[in-house]
C-alpha cells in the first residue's frame, strides 16, 4: 500500500466515526452544520494560493480557470446550503389517507452516518469538497480519498481538511487504488463515488458486499447536436467553450458532435476562429490546461494515431508535445476507429455530417446512457424531439456544462453514467435517510384487529367494498 497510510491507521479514523455517529445525530443538528460550512469557506479561502500553486503544478491549469470551475463551486454550493438548510432539515408534513386516518405523517431527513467520498483528478478540489458539503449539511462523518494522480492538490486538500474539522467528523486519506480498496471494505453508511464506469463497478460491488447505499457520478460519452436552424456562432462559442475548458479533461465535456450537414463548414470556421481567439499558441496557450500525465497524454496521441491511420482529417491543430494537446478538431470518423468508442476525456472533437435527425437519435441511443447531451437549435420542435427521443443525464439547450452549475438542478448520470444525484437539495437528500414516522393520535385499525369475525368481518368486508 501507498505511502504513510496504512490499512490499520484507516481502520481506526473509521472505528472513531463509527462511535461518534450516534452522538452525532443529536448533536450535530442545524446551528454545527451551519458552523461546519462556514469553516470550510473560510479554509478555502485561506488556501487559495496554496491550491492555485498546486493546481499549477498538477496540470498547470490556468489560475481563473481554478477560481471559476473549482473553487468558486464550493463556496457557491455552500452559500446556497446554508441559505435552505433549516428548511432541507425540517421535517415534511404528509396528510392522512384512508385507512392512516387518526394518525400524523412526517418525512424526517436523517444522517446515513459514516460516508466515504472517493474523487477524481480532473476536477480535484470541486468534486471533493463540492459533495463533502452535502455530507456535513446532511449530518453526516466523511472520509475523503482524493485522486492519486494530482498529487499536489490532494495534499492541499489533506492540510486543508485536517487544519479545520477533527478527524472524527473528516479525515483524508490520501493514495491510489490501493488505499480505495482499503476503504471500501469498511461498512461505510453511504459511498459517494465520482469517476470513471470501470471503478464505479467495482466501487458497487464493494458497497453490495456491506448494503451500504451508493452515489456514483460516473461519466461517458456526451454528444452534442448542432441542428439545420441552430445560432451557428452561438454554437461554436459554447462548444469551444465545453470542450477545451480543462483540456477537455470534464466529464460532461461535449465528446463527439454531429451537425447538420448543411451547417458543417460554416461551424468548422467558426469553432476554428474561436479557439485562435481562445488559445492563439496552440498546445502553449497559457489559458489551455496541461494533460494531467504522461500516461493520459500518450493515450491520447494514440487515439488521434489511431484515428488518422484509419482515414480521420484533423481540420485543426492535432499537434502535442508532451503533456501540452492543441485543441483539436477531427472528421471523417468511422466505427472502427478508438475514438468513436472510449470517452475522449482530452482536448480532441469528432465531428460528424448529418442529414437526418433520426439516425443521430439511433446512434445516440444504440450507445450507454450519457451523462450529458447538447442540443443547438432554434426550432422548438428539433429540440423538443431530440430531448423527447433520447436521455441522458442532464441537458443543455443552446449552452454546454452550465447546468451543472444551476444550484436548483440534479446532477447525475443515467446507469453507465451514473447513480443518483448530487448538489443542492439533491446531494442533501443523498446524503440523507428518509425517514417515514407515523404518529397514532385515534387511529381507527384496532376496529379490525383479529380475532376477524363479528364487527371485524364486517369492517373488513366494508373496506373491500369501498377501498378495493
Ligand atoms: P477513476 O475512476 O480512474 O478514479 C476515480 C477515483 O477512484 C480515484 O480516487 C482513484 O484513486 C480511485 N480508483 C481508481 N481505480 C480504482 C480501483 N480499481 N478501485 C478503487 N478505487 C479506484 O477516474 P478518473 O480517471 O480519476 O476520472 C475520470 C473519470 O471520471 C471519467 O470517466 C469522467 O467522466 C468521470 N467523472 C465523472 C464526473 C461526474 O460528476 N459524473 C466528474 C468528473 C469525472
Amino acid at each position: 500500500m501507498d505511502g504513510a497510510v496504512t490499512s490499520d491507521a484507516i481502520s481506526a479514523v473509521f472505528a472513531a466515526q463509527c462511535v461518534k455517529a450516534a452522538e452525532r445525530r443529536l448533536t450535530f443538528g442545524y446551528a454545527e452544520r451551519r458552523a461546519a460550512l462556514e469553516k470550510l469557506t473560510e479554509a478555502v479561502r485561506r488556501y487559495e494560493p496554496e491550491i492555485l500553486a498546486a493546481f499549477a503544478a498538477d496540470f498547470g491549469k490556468p489560475e481563473a480557470e481554478v477560481v471559476f470551475t473549482e473553487i468558486l463551486p464550493v463556496t457557491q454550493e455552500i452559500r446556497h446550503t446554508l441559505k435552505h438548510l433549516r428548511r432541507w432539515m425540517r421535517p415534511s408534513r404528509v396528510s392522512s389517507s384512508l385507512p392512516t386516518f387518526g394518525t400524523s405523517a412526517q418525512v424526517m431527513a436523517q444522517p446515513r452516518g459514516v460516508c466515504l467520498i472517493i474523487s477524481p483528478w480532473n476536477y480535484p478540489l470541486n468534486l471533493c469538497l463540492g459533495p463533502l458539503v452535502s455530507c456535513l449539511a446532511a449530518g453526516n462523518s466523511a472520509m475523503l480519498k482524493p485522486s492519486e494522480m494530482t498529487p499536489a492538490v490532494s495534499a492541499v486538500i489533506a492540510r486543508l481538511i485536517a487544519e479545520t474539522f477533527p478527524p472524527d467528523l473528516v479525515t483524508v486519506v490520501e493514495g491510489g487504488k490501493d488505499v480505495s480498496a482499503v476503504l471500501l471494505a469498511l461498512p461505510f453508511d453511504h459511498i459517494f463515488f465520482t469517476g470513471s464506469p470501470a471503478v464505479g463497478r467495482i466501487v458497487m460491488e464493494a458497497a453490495a458486499k456491506n448494503l451500504a447505499s451508493v452515489t456514483l457520478e460516473l461519466g461517458g460519452k456526451s454528444p452534442v447536436i448542432v441542428g439545420p436552424d441552430a445560432d451557428i456562432e452561438q454554437a461554436a462559442k459554447w462548444i469551444a467553450f465545453g470542450k477545451f475548458v480543462n483540456a477537455g479533461q470534464t466529464c460532461i465535456a461535449p465528446d463527439y458532435l454531429f451537425v447538420h450537414a448543411s451547417m458543417k463548414e460554416r461551424l468548422l470556421a467558426l469553432l476554428r476562429e474561436r479557439i485562435a481567439k481562445a488559445y492563439g499558441d496552440g498546445a502553449q496557450s497559457p489559458h489551455l490546461a496541461r494533460i494531467v500525465n504522461d500516461h493520459h497524454a500518450r493515450r491520447l496521441s494514440g487515439l488521434l494515431d489511431d484515428a488518422k491511420a484509419k482515414g480521420a482529417r484533423v481540420v485543426s491543430g492535432g499537434e502535442a508535445e508532451a503533456r501540452a494537446m492543441a485543441p483539436t478538431l477531427i472528421e471523417a470518423i468511422t466505427p472502427e476507429m478508438e475514438i468513436g468508442r472510449e470517452e475522449i476525456f482530452g482536448p480532441i472533437l469528432p465531428i460528424i455530417a448529418f442529414d437526418d435527425i433520426e439516425q443521430v437519435i439511433t446512434q445516440i441511443n444504440a450507445r450507454p446512457k450519457p451523462l450529458s447531451l447538447y442540443v443547438f437549435d432554434r426550432n422548438n420542435a428539433f429540440v423538443e424531439r431530440v430531448l423527447a427521443a433520447t436521455t441522458s443525464g442532464g441537458a443543455g439547450v443552446n449552452l454546454t456544462m452550465l447546468h451543472f452549475t444551476h444550484p436548483d438542478l440534479p446532477f447525475g448520470g443515467v446507469n453507465n453514467s451514473g447513480i443518483g444525484m448530487a448538489h443542492g437539495l439533491y446531494g442533501f437528500l443523498a446524503f440523507s435517510h428518509q425517514r417515514a414516522v407515523l404518529r397514532n393520535r385515534f387511529s381507527l385499525v384496532p376496529l379490525v384487529f383479529p380475532p376477524y369475525e363479528g364487527r371485524a368481518k364486517r369492517l373488513i368486508d366494508l373496506a373491500k367494498r369501498f377501498l378495493g
